[in-house]
This record gives structure tokens, sequence and C-alpha cells, in this order.
């Protein structure tokens, strides 16, 4: 299908994007690698008067070092993620989760920013940055603003992005010392997850010290899987441990039932798959 008419602006710096968007007024639309939103101009499912590309803004792309953390901009695209040295060495669960992202046609044009705006529940990087405790920096008409990663997700295809606001760049902390892994299902390869798991595992002396999971469509949102990291802290290392600790993956979860798979058996996938997940992070 053909997209309804729209203005169309490009930007150059992210104030101007920003005045841009306040200029459109609420049915402004922002446009990063329009992996998602062309789509849903095609379908019209998105109906936009204005379409601001923010393709044009090049101190959104890139990936920097902050000291105890990297500062990835939201225009970074998923293979320039996926191959940078910064993020292989400190954030090795994105490069595993990005990985499976779609093909590499998809990962040359979307970008690490636009997965996370568009906050669906089926993506594979909001776990992951629940997982590491993101940040994300946002702008907006007021100035700059910073958003914790387990308040970032509001609601199916809902971020806290405001329509006036901009996603500038994602902090992520460093983890040394911690294994990771992201383990996916799904039932062709280069598919959107059934279900996903996100692990980081620390481990002293035979026991694992510290533990982070987060779960891909198990909700809305990406689930924080709490009830896991509980059984897991402070358990031996061992196989049984793991597998006693999974499965608590269903705690508080709220899987969709839907023609690719029953919410029973999402919780069944995110019990084996978590228990997976953490044996790969913990090297058990
Ligand atoms: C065939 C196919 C398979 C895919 N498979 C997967 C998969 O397996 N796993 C997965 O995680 N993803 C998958 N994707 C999605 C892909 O990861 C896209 O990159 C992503 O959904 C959107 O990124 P984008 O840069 O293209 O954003 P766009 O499509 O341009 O934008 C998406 C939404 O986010 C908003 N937005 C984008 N950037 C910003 C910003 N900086 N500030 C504010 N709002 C913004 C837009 O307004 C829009 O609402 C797939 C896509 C396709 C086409």
């Amino acid at each position: 299908m053909i997209p309804a008419q729209f203005e169309y602006s490009r930007p150059a710096g992210v104030q101007e994007a920003v005045r841009a968007l306040a200029d459109g007024g609420e049915d402004a639309k922002v446009l990063a690698g329009g992996q998602s939103l062309i789509p849903m101009l095609r379908m019209r499912l998105a109906v936009p008067s204005l379409v601001v590309d923010l393709g044009g803004v090049s101190d959104m792309r890139g990936v920097r070092d902050d000291g105890d953390a990297l500062v990835i901009g939201s225009m970074t695209t998923h293979d320039q993620v996926l191959h940078d040295p910064m993020v292989r060495e400190h954030a090795p669960l994105i490069v595993q989760a990005t990985s499976t992202v779609a093909d590499r046609q998809v990962r040359h044009m979307g970008t690490f920013g636009g997965s996370l705006a568009h906050a669906d529940a089926a993506g594979d990087l909001p776990s992951v940055a629940v997982a590491l405790d993101a940040t994300f920096e946002v702008e907006g008409p007021g100035g700059r603003r910073t958003v914790p990663a387990d308040e970032f997700f509001v609601d199916y295809l809902t971020s806290a992005i405001s329509p006036d606001e901009v996603l500038v760049s994602v902090r992520v902390p460093k983890l040394s010392g911690w294994g990771t892994h992201y383990e996916k299902f799904n039932r062709v390869a280069q598919a959107w997850a059934l279900v996903g798991v996100a692990a980081a595992v620390q481990r002293s002396n035979g026991t694992i010290s510290d533990a982070r999971v987060a779960l891909t469509n198990m909700g809305a949102t990406p689930i924080r899987a709490r009830g896991v990291e509980e059984a897991l802290i402070g358990a031996p290392a061992t196989s049984d441990a793991l597998a006693s600790a999974a499965q608590r993956a269903g705690e508080g979860a709220e899987p969709s039932s839907d023609l690719s798979a029953s919410a029973e058996y999402r919780t069944h996938l995110a019990t084996v798959l978590t228990g997976r997940a953490v044996a790969a992070a913990g090297g058990i």
C-alpha cells in the first residue's frame, strides 16, 4: 500500500529535530531506520502529518566510552553495534542479542535506538536494556532527561518518550567480571522471538554472587525475572540450583496467546530458556 500524504523534515541536529517535532504537533513522527515505521505507514497503521527523519543527525550515531559506561547513539545501526569493538568488549550481551535480530538487510538499516523506542514486546533489545540497567537520554522542548530502563517501557509499543521528544542515546554500564548470554526461541531463523531471555551472571568461589535476568515477549513490556534472580543469588553454581531457579521464570509475567504460541507454552519456554541462558552466562 501507499502511505497517506505527509510533510517531511530532515534536521541536521538534535535541537532542530526537537523544534521540528514541536512545530508538527502530536501528529508528527520520528523516522529512524524505517524498518518498523515504513511498513506501518504503508499499511496506514500510522498516519502522521509530519515525518521527522533523523538520518541527517550525525551526532546521534556511534558509540562513546564514558568511563564506567558506554554511550550508544540512538541512530547507530544494528550492524554498527554488532561490529563495534567497545560494545563487543564491554557489553557482549548486546552483541549476542543483536546478532539474532532479523537479517543483514534489516540490521544495516534498523537502529539501536529505533528498536528501543518502538518498544515491541517481541523485540530483542528491550529485555537486554532492562537486564543491563541501561538509562535512556531523551531530549524535548524542556531539555534533556534521563529515564531508567525499568521505567522506559510503559506498555505494548509504548515507551516513556513523549511525542515531542527524541531518544538521543542509551547509556549502558560496563559489566566486568560478568558472563552474559541471550537465548532466543523462534520458529524459523531470522524471525521474531516467541520468547527470549537476557541473562548476566557473576560467580565467586563456586556460588552465584549476582544475577540479572530479563524476558522478551512474556508480557506487553520486557519483564525482569526477579524471582529467578532472588533464587540464583547466593546459590551454588550447579545445574540443580539453576534448574530450580529457572522454575520461577513465569512469576509476574503475563504472556499472550496467539497463533504462534499459547500463554502456557510461552511460560514453559521461559523456564527452559532461562535455564539455558543462565547456564551459558555462568559457564555452568
Ligand atoms: C523483517 C523484519 C524482521 C525483524 N525482526 C526483528 C527481530 O527478530 N528482533 C527485533 O528486535 N527486531 C526485529 N525487527 C525490527 C528491527 O529491529 C527495527 O530496527 C526496529 O523495529 C526499528 O528500528 P528502526 O531504526 O528501523 O526504527 P523506525 O522504524 O524508523 O521507528 C520505529 C518507531 O520508533 C520511533 N523512533 C525511532 N527512533 C526514535 C528516536 N530516536 N526517538 C524517538 N522515537 C524514535 C519511530 O517514531 C517509530 O514509532 C525486524 C524488522 C523487520 C522489517
